[in-house]
């Protein structure tokens, strides 16, 4: 008996959950022309499982996963050993209509309006990368923080990891310990906006799919234990021009950061609170933002100061290298239970709002800014980001403008599923619920 060869066509739903459907490998041709269908309810699942109840969709409509050919990923092409788990083949797809126009609760089609947008107005392109850090479940004791010794412990596994992620295409670039308990994280090549989103859901699938292989469970939740440091997703950002000129440097400005990066970076910070709700959106994502996490303890803007949500990584004058292809900023309170595509969508617009309404250059804070009292953390302009979900989710109802960018359909679907998260999370305790999450992320 011979098995058949499946390619998985998937999309990333709202709870950041990948789902599709497998298609014989011989019959993928006339699926990347017609796709296969799909269920608008499906986008109100909720990564607890069931359905989202009073969501916006119910038992009607039809939609179609579309495959986009140029994100095809095949990991473990000669994998064929008897009883073996065989090549993961997968291709991201969009959610469209069955004319195969875009449906307005697609996240990829969020993210490429914005691009879009960014596009039209400052003839500007993003170049981003999605730093991950995730955690293997294992009872065995852990070794130090970024040691050696830890990395050693779970070979094969790190080698097996970047061989696949280089096979998918996603360009990992390191890999090594964390400080958590068996946390690792493996940073990726920048690439275009939407490649960017892609490869933040292709990574975390092929570093599940090698440790599933290992008989392990490779979990990217956002606190996995209260007491330790939690796993975050920070996306680093540059813009650049229609001839590939990076727009963020400027020798003359301080920390090097031009009057258009000041003003993108100023508008992001303005809608901080908003933005949380979809790039942070889970039950245990507020307990990681809080401060000496070295997440994003604060709204603020600073160079190497792992405090604040916006942060302006080194530049490196060693061998020459060009700094103005290096600055950029990095935003520091994202996590894997965001969709990246709405994570970025909403940042790239957020941004983009910044620099429309000329908001003056953010201040530079380059202190602790939980040390800061309460008048300096005004002329700071130094803010807390909100602490649990139901806060992030009331930020996000109050702001118009961020709220705005999602239409009506998505926003109330958004709002189903997170409502189920807050009420299913309501009567336990952290440590509960970070067990739970860690189980589904
Ligand atoms: N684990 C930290 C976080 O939750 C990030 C630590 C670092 O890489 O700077 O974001
Ligand atoms: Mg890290």
């Amino acid at each position: 008996m011979s098995a058949a060869e499946l390619v998985a066509l998937v999309c990333c739903d709202l709870g950041s959950i990948v789902r599709g459907r497998s298609v014989l490998a011989a019959e993928l041709g006339e699926h990347l022309r017609t796709g296969i269908g799909w269920v608008p309810a499906n986008h109100a699942l909720t990564p607890l499982g069931p359905v989202a109840d009073s969501n916006p969709f119910g038992s009607t409509g039809d939609l179609r996963l579309l495959p986009d050919a140029s994100t095809r990923v095949l990991v473990g092409a000669e994998d064929h050993a008897e009883g073996g788990a065989g090549p993961l083949e997968l291709v991201l797809c969009d959610i469209v209509e069955l004319d195969g126009g875009p449906w307005e609760c697609c996240p990829r089609a969020f993210l490429r309006e914005s691009l879009r947008e960014l596009e039209r107005e400052l003839g500007a392109r993003v170049l981003a990368s999605f730093e991950h850090e995730f955690q293997l479940l294992l009872d065995t004791p852990s070794a130090l923080p970024f040691t050696l010794d830890a990395q050693r412990r779970v070979e094969p596994f790190p080698r097996q990891a970047m061989g696949a992620l280089a096979e998918a295409g996603v360009e990992p670039e390191r890999f090594f310990a964390e400080y958590a308990a068996h946390q690792f994280e493996i940073p990726m090549a920048a690439s275009d906006g939407l490649a960017s989103a892609d490869r933040s859901v292709v990574l975390r699938e092929v570093v599940r799919e090698i440790a599933r292989r290992r008989g392990m469970r490779a979990s990217f939740v956002p606190l996995l234990d209260p007491a330790q440091a939690g796993n975050g997703v920070h996306i680093h950002m540059n813009l650049l021009d229609a001839s590939g000129e990076p727009l963020l440097y400027d020798a003359s400005q301080p920390a090097q950061l031009s009057e258009l990066g000041q003003r993108f970076a100023a508008g992001i910070l303005a809608h901080a609170g908003a933005l949380s709700a979809l790039t942070a959106p889970s039950p245990v994502s507020g307990a990681r933002l809080q401060p000496h996490r070295w997440s994003a303890g604060a709204v603020c803007l600073a160079q190497r100061n792992r405090e604040a949500l916006l942060r302006i990584p080194p530049v490196l004058e060693l061998a020459g290298a060009d700094a103005a292809a290096q600055l950029h900023i990095e935003y520091r309170g994202a996590d894997a239970a965001a969709n990246p595509y709405l994570a970025l969508g909403a940042i790239v617009r957020a941004g983009l709002e910044g620099v429309r309404a000329r908001l003056p250059a953010p201040p530079l804070l380059e202190r602790d800014p939980a040390e800061l009292g309460a008048e300096e953390a005004e002329r700071f302009g130094v803010g807390a980001l909100p602490a649990t979900l139901q806060e992030s989710m009331r930020a996000l109802a109050e702001d118009d403008t961020v709220r705005g960018w999602l239409s009506p359909l998505l926003y109330d679907a958004y709002v189903s599923v997170k409502r189920a998260e807050i009420d299913a999370a309501a009567e336990l305790d952290l440590e509960e619920v970070c067990r739970r999450y860690g189980a589904i992320y």
